[in-house]
């Protein structure tokens, strides 16, 4: 689903990243952790085509990703999503409308059909209270879940998720695993999420990546766990 192919990316002088190689196969949940700075925004960026490499190859559902157009068939929560201005006069339910709005276009009046789907996801993620609150109104953990759900809505086949559980309560975290879970068993969804919550995010996922400018480890979370200092110190 994604292949990235020795890609190498700097912003201006300073190389972010060197000879990245890294595929995500249909069905898989890969956990990609690494510290701070150590590129892994900037790779999913690079994924997305919101960023140009200097050199390399990207390739999303066999296209090479110049020539991919497909982009409703991937669910993305960038790390900033809840730190804009979230304060605008739209609400929840309006917010997760607008995952639909890639697959449906944006001047398409919504179904009953699609709205029941957009009512379902608020309620999955835990919004069910919420449907008519302002986005002002929610907390910033609501706010993420708001995301979650705008992502989560159109059913990708790939879903991208930068530190989506940043600002969430644990039990909140627990559920929004077992929603991933959930879905992954009710389709061929393809997980792409970055953690810094090695613990949780290992009993979790199918794989685990770590990154620093370069790949240091992809394999099993067994694995990982076994070799997990050795691993880190190589990395962090
Ligand atoms: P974190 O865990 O903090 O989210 P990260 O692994 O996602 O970190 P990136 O955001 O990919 O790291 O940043 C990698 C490096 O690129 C950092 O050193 C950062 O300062 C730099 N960087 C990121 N975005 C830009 C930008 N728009 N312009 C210039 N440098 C940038
Ligand atoms: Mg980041």
């Amino acid at each position: 689903i994604i292949d990235v192919r020795d890609v190498t990316f700097a912003y201006g002088a300073v190389n972010v990243l060197e000879n990245v190689s890294l595929a995500v196969n249909r069905g898989e949940f890969l956990g990609l952790v690494g510290p701070n700075g150590s590129g892994k925004s900037t790779l999913i960026k690079v994924i997305l085509g919101l960023e140009q490499p200097q050199s390399g190859d990207i390739r999303l559902f066999g296209k090479p990703s110049s020539q991919f157009r497909a982009w409703s068939r991937i669910g993305y929560v960038s790390q900033k999503a809840n730190r804009f201005n979230t304060s605008f006069p739209a609400t929840v339910f309006e917010v997760v409308s607008t995952g639909l709005y890639g697959k449906l276009g944006l001047f398409k009046r919504l179904s009953r059909q699609d709205r029941r789907v957009v009512y379902d996801m608020m309620d999955r993620v835990g919004l069910s209270t919420y449907h008519k609150h302002l986005m002002g109104e929610l907390s910033g953990g609501q706010q993420q879940r708001v995301f979650i759900a705008r992502a989560l809505v159109s059913q990708p086949d790939l879903l991208i998720l930068d530190e989506p559980t940043v600002g969430i309560d644990a039990e909140s975290v627990d559920r929004f695993y077992r929603l991933l879970e959930d879905l992954r068993n009710e389709y061929d969804l393809t997980i792409l999420l970055v953690s810094h919550d090695i613990g949780v995010m290992t009993a979790k996922v199918s794989s685990v990546a770590c990154l620093n400018k370069q790949v240091h480890y992809h394999g099993d979370p067994e694995a990982f766990n076994a070799r997990q200092d050795e691993i880190l110190s190589r990395t962090y």
